[in-house]
């Protein structure tokens, strides 16, 4: 398998190309047709598997699809993360292929200034990656709106359940269109963790590696 079979766009291997991935690992050789089919997804797999980059390519596919990029409209893919060093981790891979298209992302959690990271969403951006607290803090603050969202992923769904961010989870996925893409990722799948992938997610595929 190559990523060629993929049928990304030239910018876009040339990012891959840049980055020094030669060929999709395992999990992106599974995931990347689905995802890119624009089935819901499962994928159950640890950090350093590749899986980020299994569900970011297919985001700058599904943004670069859409009729007009216009500012201020809130972002069209939301990507929720444990922990900020995680949702820091996902910022830099997004960037590496977000960069070539003029597509910003923008990464907001706890631990830094709510005042800078309302700023940095009110000038607009088509991804932002979040920890689930900091992104509710965000929508009350009105600092985005979730409107044209129709691309969201769950990173390391069961650590999040692990640190109580159900509650918000459920609150942020409730504020994103039906009709969007889910994609739910975790290291395991306890049975609320199931649950939840059963009550978001519309048909979904099962990836495991
Ligand atoms: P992840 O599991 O997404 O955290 O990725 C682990 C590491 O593998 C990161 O440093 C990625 O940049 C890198 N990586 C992802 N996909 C590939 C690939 N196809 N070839 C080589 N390295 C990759």
């Amino acid at each position: 398998k190559t990523f060629e079979d993929s049928g990304f766009a030239p910018e876009l291997m040339r990012a891959i190309a840049k980055q020094g991935y030669e060929k999709p690992t395992t999990i992106q050789c599974q995931a990347l047709p689905i995802v890119l089919s624009g089935r819901d997804v499962i994928g159950i797999a640890k950090t350093g598997s590749g899986k980020t980059a299994s569900f970011v390519l297919p985001m700058i596919v599904h943004i670069m699809d859409q009729p007009e990029l216009q500012k201020e409209e809130g972002p069209i893919g939301v990507i929720c993360a444990p922990t900020r060093e995680l949702a820091h981790q996902i910022f830099l891979e997004a960037k590496k292929f977000a960069k070539a298209y003029g597509i910003r992302a923008s990464a907001v959690y706890g631990g830094m200034s709510k005042l800078d990271q309302f700023k940095e969403l009110k000038a607009g951006c088509e991804i932002v990656i979040a920890t689930p607290g900091r992104l509710i803090d965000m929508l009350k603050m009105k600092a985005l709106t979730m409107t044209r969202a129709t691309y969201l992923v769950l990173d390391e769904a069961d650590r999040m359940f692990d640190l109580g961010f159900e509650p918000q989870i459920r609150s942020i996925v409730g504020q994103i269109r039906p009709d969007r893409q889910t994609l739910l990722f975790s290291a395991t799948m306890p049975r609320k963790v199931e649950k939840l992938a059963r009550e978001i997610l519309s048909d979904p595929v099962r990836v495991t590696v």
